[in-house]
């Protein structure tokens, strides 16, 4: 297919997918292994949209080096890419012991390719050019299969009530506006309601490779997500000095 239908098929599939709100697993952590960059640009852009901390390298080297140093929950890993193949770069990793879900992208469709995917350690195989539904699909029975961490449609905490579908958050049942980030911080409050979560632990799941611990970026969005969804005199997240921060839902504690 040539290269600019190849881009407006891709795009194509990002429109759908922002339309469409059935991912209900919720933000993982995925590093997408793809060397053409306006495919991996799109692909990263859509699955960050849907709340999910993504990483993006273009070479088999530096996908190895990034998912032995990193516990990612997912490799969307290209087939054909420079200095290591994706072959290579799924036998090795699961030559190092590292057993996250790999899933092949490739333009290639022959059987024999998918079957020496799935042999290299491939956990799925998917043939470009794909409809993003269907990335959609096969990441959520991906993550059944291997135990990703998946969430119930709706999620309740308190006063605060998830739809992890659709990503809105409610309060007293009135629709919370949040950006794509402002949500997946609040998804991963509310999923672990009550324990302490350190910035550290908020930083793997909710951010990627581009964040930036010298800054107190998470703090400002902790800021942002307590106007948002606070009402007064009551707050949803306690500030744990030293340790981190707590979503207490259940009784929306006074402050
Ligand atoms: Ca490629």
């Amino acid at each position: 297919m040539p290269r600019k239908i190849h881009r407006l098929f891709i795009f194509g599939w990002l429109c759908t997918f922002l339309r469409q709100t059935g991912a209900s697993y919720e933000g993982v952590r995925i590093l997408v292994v793809e060397d053409e960059r306006s495919a991996a640009r799109m692909i990263a852009k859509g699955l960050r949209e849907h709340g999910h901390a993504v990483d993006v390298v273009g070479d088999g080297e530096a996908a190895v080096r990034l998912a032995a140093d990193t516990t990612y929950d997912l490799i969307l890993l290209d087939l054909l890419l420079p200095v290591r193949n994706g072959l290579d770069v799924c036998r090795d990793l699961r030559a190092r012991g590292i057993a996250v879900p790999v899933m092949m992208l490739t333009a290639r469709d022959a059987v024999g390719d998918r079957v020496t995917g799935l042999d290299a350690g491939a956990d799925d195989y998917l043939t470009k050019p794909f409809h993003f539904d269907e990335l959609l699909a096969r990441i959520r029975a991906l993550a059944r299969r291997r135990a990703l961490p998946l969430l119930p449609a709706r999620v309740e905490c308190g006063r605060l009530t998830l739809n992890t579908r659709t990503q809105e958050a409610f309060v007293d049942g009135e629709p919370i506006d949040l950006t794509a980030r402002e949500y997946a911080l609040l998804e991963y409050l509310c999923r672990n309601e009550g324990a302490v979560i350190s910035r550290q632990e908020i930083a793997e799941h909710v951010w990627d490779n581009r964040y930036d611990p010298t800054t107190n970026v998470i703090d400002v969005y902790v800021q942002r997500l307590r106007r948002k969804i606070d009402r007064e005199p009551e707050s949803f997240i306690r500030t744990r000095r030293g340790a981190g921060y707590q979503l207490i839902g259940v009784h929306a504690v006074s402050r």
